[in-house]
């Protein structure tokens, strides 16, 4: 039976938090009753090989600390399981909805669910409206002179700070109107296990910035040893912080930590502009580059056994906490690239299956970045040396020591390439499909 009171619903995906969201504060400023919704998208779901995968759990987490804190107020937190399509059918006739309100999403898999389930709304007579939340600026708002976007990210940044205003970074609350949400009761949220997930002990990065490390994050940000970054990623990527706070304390405690917040504003507006350019190189030559693919490599470099102690460190760091250091992301993504010659897509393929903060801007732009054929990537003859990288980030190898613990034993892996050789070999190969003779 439909409940028949009028209301609107806000549809969370990247921003599981009530407080300072654009489309929640816009929902419960619309005069309608609030029902927040939540689904896990079988679409998505049932891509993922790992029945272990930390990430359905820290989101399950945060849905189950979001609904008791609903609950709290004498409202609920609808969350289902299915295929948005036939969830919204459900949701239809559930719910007398005026309007649906959420925010938007920059990948193209988000963007084709959005605009079929607008499609959906509107056939029913339903506005779907999406605002700008996860990022400071959406796509059309940093554009060159002639309102092209830019794809070299110095003059992008340049431009990003030089439109920043007091008013981009205002919070936009939602606590005054907490008494909006819909007075009502939903079932409980579907369990990790009927979704085919397992539950495991698993401890997450703390959503807490430290003004202390961004006092010092320019002085130890490469440095993978040191609790240098913020480890917010994960949060970053499902919104459990919000952007604005962190920009404020940016602004004003490290220009070298907005920076980065810079970039991944960056990766968001280039992968919405140029979704194709995900499967494929952002720059086209590069994809005439003859990769040598050689599974017993990738495996070793999978395992993190290539000889190359910064590569293993970082690939057995990957392998046991979902995370690597960022540094030593470029080092090994180079190394996969560049040393064993094997397709940055296999590389990122990877990461994506392993990382906490999986997200497809920023692991297709590094990745990209790291083989050369991104839009603002390293030149094709820059090859990292591992052995220079580790003297200038890891010079008593107390990471790699961390990591690698059969590091200086006989029992750790020779080299599975020799480096003068790879480094000439990749220039090589890169040199023949850039500029055939
Ligand atoms: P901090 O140094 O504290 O930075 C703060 C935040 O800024 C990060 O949480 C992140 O949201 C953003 N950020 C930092 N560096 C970058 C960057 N280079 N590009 C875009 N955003 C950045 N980051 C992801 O969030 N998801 C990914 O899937 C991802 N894949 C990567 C793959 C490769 C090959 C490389 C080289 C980098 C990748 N990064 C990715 C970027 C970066 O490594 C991580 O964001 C960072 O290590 C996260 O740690 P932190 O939160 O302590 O970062």
């Amino acid at each position: 039976m439909p409940d028949t009171k009028p209301v609107v619903i806000f549809w969370h995906r990247r921003d599981l938090r009530i407080e300072d969201n654009t489309g929640l504060h816009e929902a419960l400023k619309s005069g309608y009753p609030v029902v927040p919704v939540f689904v896990f998208d079988k679409h998505i779901l049932d891509k993922l090989e790992d029945r272990a995968d930390a990430r359905v759990q820290f989101i399950h987490q945060e849905l189950r600390a979001l609904k008791s804190q609903l609950q709290y107020f004498g409202s609920d937190f609808d969350i289902r399981y299915g295929f948005p399509e036939d969830v919204w059918k459900d949701l239809l006739t559930d719910f007398n909805i005026k309007a649906v309100y959420t925010n938007r999403d920059y990948e193209p898999y988000a963007r084709s669910r959005d605009a079929s389930v607008e499609k959906l709304l509107k056939a029913s007579g339903i506005d779907f409206y999406a605002f700008k939340d996860q990022v400071i600026f959406d796509t059309d708002e940093v554009v060159k002179d002639d309102g092209s976007p830019y794809v070299v990210y110095t003059p992008f940044s340049r431009k990003w700070l030089s439109i920043l205003s007091h008013r981009d970074l205002e919070p936009k609350s939602c606590a005054p109107y907490y008494d909006q949400y819909f007075r009502f009761n939903h079932p409980d949220l579907p369990s990790l296990g009927s979704m085919g997930f397992e539950t495991f002990e698993f401890q997450y990065p703390d959503r807490k910035l430290h003004i202390e490390m961004l006092e010092k994050y320019s002085s130890l940000r490469d440095i993978p040893s040191k609790a240098g970054t913020s480890g917010l990623s994960i949060h970053l990527r499902f919104g459990t912080v919000s952007i604005r706070t962190l920009t404020r304390l940016a602004r004003k405690y490290s220009a070298s930590w907005l920076n980065e917040l810079i970039w991944r504003n960056f990766y968001q507006v280039i992968i919405w502009h140029f979704p194709e350019r995900i499967t494929n190189s952002f720059k086209p030559d590069y994809d005439l580059i003859h990769w040598r693919n050689n599974t017993a490599e990738f495996d070793a470099w999978c395992e993190g056994r290539t000889g190359y102690p910064i590569v293993d460190a970082g690939m057995r760091e990957l392998n046991s906490t979902g995370l690597m250091h960022n540094r030593v992301r470029m080092i090994a993504a180079s190394f996969l690239t560049k040393h064993l010659l094997i397709d940055w897509r296999w590389g990122e393929a990877y990461f994506a299956q392993k990382l906490l903060d999986f997200e497809l801007a920023s692991n297709n732009g590094g990745w990209q970045w790291a083989s050369g054929s991104g839009c603002d990537a390293a030149p094709y003859f820059r090859v990292f040396n591992p052995e220079l990288q580790t003297a200038k980030f890891d010079a008593d190898h107390y990471y790699i020591k961390k990591w690698v613990k059969e590091f200086g034993t006989a029992n750790y892996p020779q080299p599975i390439v020799d480096h003068k050789m790879a480094r000439e070999r990749a220039i090589a190969t890169y040199k023949q499909a850039l500029s055939p003779a």
